[in-house]
């Protein structure tokens, strides 16, 4: 995981925040797209979260937003950066 990669992290953790716009939501299946280490990873949050154009039309339930969240910050723990990028909302 590199410093693009715990970008696109937080980006996810904003998105569930429900301030992510559409653009910084494709930069994330952009980003899925394009790293490997990253691709399995995202693609199971997407599959929690739903596809980009679904998230914008109605807010998460808080379950999910809550699973997907445990999930994000699992993985950003596991890189052992959880410290930088400890920025808590809420
Ligand atoms: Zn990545």
């Amino acid at each position: 995981m590199n410093e693009n990669c715990r970008r696109v992290l937080s980006d996810v953790e904003a998105y569930l925040d429900g301030d992510l716009d559409e653009s910084a939501c494709r930069r994330l299946e952009d980003h899925a797209a394009a790293c490997a280490s990253c691709a399995g990873d995202l693609e199971r949050l997407r599959r929690t979260i739903g596809t980009c154009r679904d998230a914008g039309r109605e807010p998460l339930p808080v379950a999910v937003r809550e699973r997907a969240r445990a999930a994000v910050r699992r993985l950003l723990e596991r890189d052992g950066m959880s410290g930088a990028y400890g920025r808590r909302k809420g």
